[in-house]
């Protein structure tokens, strides 16, 4: 694939720029020396690595090797960490200065084979560490190892937005599958075509708003070990794509990347999406490359979305869904310039992938079209499950169905709305609350910049709403007004109790506000 595309720019990171066939011959050189070091077909081979072109060669080298690469977010403790090594069972890693020594203290006595220290300039490595030239000195590219479309191809820890993080088993064919699914949804009218052995992608003409060879940039903000940028990363590798690594989120410097680089499609959360439509930047700097903005991981707000769309006027602003169980992408807003964009709606399922929504209390019992349920996907990108835990697994896996735990319904033209996870919904006195339904109208009250609703334990009512609210800059809210405000436009049951003014939420690395966390802060009370 990398060597289609030649000295196109594959990834740019600060100065440094890797071009596709710098991508091929690295990832092959790191091939190599992995199996030199004794790394074997289906090993697991740790990323323990911030967003850098040492991350993409080493993700793409270890699957070269045939070895099974399990992502952690670099920043993690080293009891987490010790937790994933020993779970997974990883015999080599990959690891960057600022975090080597966690890595190490958490290796203890198991025996890693090889820890690299992937660094791009990086002298030297203290004793049992290599540095990344070190590793692959001396090697030449390795003939690619043959794996199955049924083999591991990556772990991927899930946020743990709603608990206990889990190891997801993605084959090679859930890649291929929704990468596929990508290239066809996202790349517009582009198609793929066989030629010389190698897919290809040709624009069939007409106004493409996605994904196209050569033209396209993107700033990737979101972290790499996340299921959503990882699968966005082979998706946008496949279209010949160039990847900009913005390192962490900071909206100055994301579009200042934006406007250097003329991006033509970005994608990320919410929470960064609120903070970029809102930093005053927007004004002055030139942002009518993008032609796609496109938001997922979590709920976004309408209030963000008109924001998003004023800031980027040339682009389609589209939201995506999906869940790491189902690789990356379930479903996404059509991005052709005739598509059909429904407000509040996560698009249309991606090709070859079916959804039911089923009732919460039977998952054999199928909902019809406005009626609100659990949703169910089935499809290429449907997962082999959680390492590890084979009853969630059944629970969850059923007859080639994934059940995503979240609550959505579908109009009459299938279009698809994700109301809640499940877990964050609430119920009062028997009636079910939607956490998402009431933030949605808190951020349209003029004090108010994001919110976010948790349920509190209140005895025999069940879960009353509290609102945690963040102001405006320069605002102050008042907490009964902002009850009354939310009160005057719900039924009865739905009022928030109780109004907590915060300076911030607590997100997680891919923006997902942390729900666990909030509820931790609220006491029960009886009722
Ligand atoms: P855990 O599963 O451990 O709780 P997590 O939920 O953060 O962690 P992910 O796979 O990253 O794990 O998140 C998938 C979830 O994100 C979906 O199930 C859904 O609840 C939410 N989500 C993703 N995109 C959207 C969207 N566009 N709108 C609403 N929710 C979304």
């Amino acid at each position: 694939m990398a060597r289609m595309y030649g000295d196109r720019a594959a990834v740019v990171d600060g100065d440094r720029v890797l071009s596709y066939d710098e991508l091929d011959v690295e990832t092959g050189r790191v091939a190599a020396a992995l199996r030199a070091s004794g790394v074997d077909y289906l090993d697991v081979v740790l990323l323990h690595l911030a967003n850098s072109i040492e991350f993409v060669v080493a993700y793409y080298g270890s699957l070269r090797a045939g070895a099974t690469v399990t992502l952690v977010n670099p920043l993690q403790p080293v009891p987490g960490l010790r937790a994933q090594l020993a779970e997974t069972g990883a015999v080599a890693a990959f690891t960057g200065a600022e975090q080597l020594d966690r890595l190490l203290d958490a290796a203890g006595e198991t025996r890693l084979l090889a820890v690299v220290l992937a660094e791009p300039d990086a002298p030297s490595a203290p004793a049992g560490v290599v540095t990344l030239a070190e590793f692959t000195a001396g090697h030449s590219v390795a003939p690619a190892t043959s794996v199955t479309s049924a083999d591991v191809a990556h772990l991927a820890f899930t946020g743990g937005t709603t608990g206990v993080s889990k190891g997801v088993q993605v084959l090679h064919r859930n890649v291929i599958g929704n990468v596929t699914q990508m290239v066809g949804w996202r790349a517009g009218h582009a198609v793929i075509e066989g030629d010389d052995g190698y897919v290809q992608l040709r624009s069939r003409g007409g106004e493409s708003r996605g994904v196209v060879p050569g033209d396209a940039a993107t700033v990737v903000v979101s972290p790499l070990f996340h299921a959503h940028a990882l699968i966005n990363m082979s998706f946008l590798l496949l279209c010949g794509a160039t990847q900009v690594l913005a390192g962490r989120f900071d909206p100055a410097k994301m579009l200042g990347l934006i406007e250097r680089h003329h991006a033509t499609y970005i994608t990320g959360s919410p929470a960064m999406w609120h903070a970029l439509a809102t930093h005053p930047d927007v004004g002055s700097r030139d942002l009518s490359s993008v032609r796609v903005v496109s938001s997922g991981a979590a709920p976004i707000d309408r209030v963000t979305l008109e924001l998003l769309q004023a800031a980027f006027p040339s682009g389609a602003v589209v939201e995506g869904y999906g869940l790491t169980e189902a690789t990356c992408l379930v479903s996404s807003a059509p991005l052709t310039s005739d598509g059909d964009y429904r407000l509040g709606s996560v698009g249309l399922p991606t090709f070859d992938t079916a959804i039911e929504i089923r009732s919460v209390d039977d998952p054999h019992t199928v909902l019809s079209a406005g009626e609100r349920g659990e949703l169910w996907v089935r499809g290429p990108q449907v997962t082999a499950g959680y390492l590890g835990h084979p009853e969630i697994t059944a629970a969850q896996y059923l007859d080639g169905w994934l059940d995503t735990g979240d609550i959505a319904y579908r109009d009459d033209d299938g279009y698809l709305y994700i109301c809640d996870r499940a877990k964050d919904m609430l119920i009062y006195k028997g009636y079910n609350v939607y956490p998402r339904e009431l933030e949605e109208i808190l951020v349209t009250h003029p004090d108010v910049a994001s919110a976010a609703v948790v349920g509190r334990e209140a005895g025999s009512v069940g879960q009353e709403p509290v609102a945690f609210i963040v102001p405006k800059d320069g605002h102050v809210v008042d907490e009964e007004l902002v009850r009354g405000f939310v009160a005057e436009q719900v039924l009865p049951y739905k009022k928030i109790r109780d109004v907590i003014v915060v300076d911030s939420l607590p997100t997680s690395a891919a923006g997902k506000i942390q729900k666990v966390a909030l509820r931790g802060r609220l006491a029960p009370t009886a009722r």
